[in-house]
């Protein structure tokens, strides 16, 4: 089963994704949390890829598209998070999978007001080593801002500011949100009441890709 975790920044993707592919034993592909890492290692995506994840714009498709062909599992499995972000990537994964027998089955799009959304974005802090995430009041370490799993000291990702944030919502409606008509289109968009907190989302998400 391949499944794509479509919606926008800080609508809950990554921790949802987190744990259900540990519980399905499916592979957690997240290309925010790829890209983060090869910033940090400064590899050659992470050099192209900085400017455009610090003004919160999207990285080229061609740059995405490779990366995925990199990490894509031969035998599929999959939670895409955060990707496809555009309807060219959509198509390329499209074309990925099928020269493999594969498509993707299901798209769960996590619907959130904007409202929400703001909240979660300003109240995240991830852990800089391992990549935890938290809340500041929604899901919060057991000691303040220290990583309850490596015990590092959290940090505010620079794209959750105010300033970034307010552009990413938008490149979201812009370039993003075409995919909801596109994955409609083929009868497989499910919509997800994400505003729910984390333990109903969890039991919801469950229902509906049947697990
Ligand atoms: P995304 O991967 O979609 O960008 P995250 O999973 O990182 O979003 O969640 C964004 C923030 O909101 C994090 O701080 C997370 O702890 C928090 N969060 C996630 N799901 C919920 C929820 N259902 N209710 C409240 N806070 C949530
Ligand atoms: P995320 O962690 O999903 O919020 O992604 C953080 C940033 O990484 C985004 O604002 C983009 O700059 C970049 N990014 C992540 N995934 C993609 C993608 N599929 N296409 C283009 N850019 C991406």
């Amino acid at each position: 089963m391949n499944l794509v975790f479509l919606g926008p920044p800080g609508a809950g993707k990554g921790t949802q994704a987190k744990r259900l592919s540990q519980e399905l034993g499916l592979k957690h592909i997240s290309t925010g949390d790829i890209l983060r890492e090869a910033v940090k290692n400064q590899t050659p995506l992470g050099k192209k890829a900085k400017e455009y994840m610090d003004r919160g714009e999207l990285v080229p498709d061609d740059l995405i598209i490779a990366l995925i062909e990199e990490v894509m599992p031969p035998e599929g499995g999959v939670i895409f998070d955060g990707f496809p972000r555009t309807i060219a990537q959509a198509k390329a994964l499209d074309e990925m999978l099928s020269r493999k027998g594969m498509k993707v089955d299901k798209v769960i799009l996590f619907d959130v007001p904007d409202e929400v959304v703001v909240e979660r974005l300003s109240g995240r802090r991830v852990c800089p080593s391992c990549g935890a995430v938290y809340h500041v009041k929604f899901n919060p370490p057991k000691s303040d801002e220290i990583c309850d799993k490596c015990g590092t000291k959290l940090i505010q990702r620079e794209d959750d500011k105010e300033k970034v944030v307010r552009n990413r919502l938008e490149v979201y409606r812009k370039q993003t949100a075409p995919l909801i008509e596109y994955y409609e289109d083929k009868g497989i968009l499910i919509r997800l009441d994400a505003s729910k907190d984390i333990e109903e989302v969890y039991r919801e998400l469950k229902r509906v890709v049947g697990a």
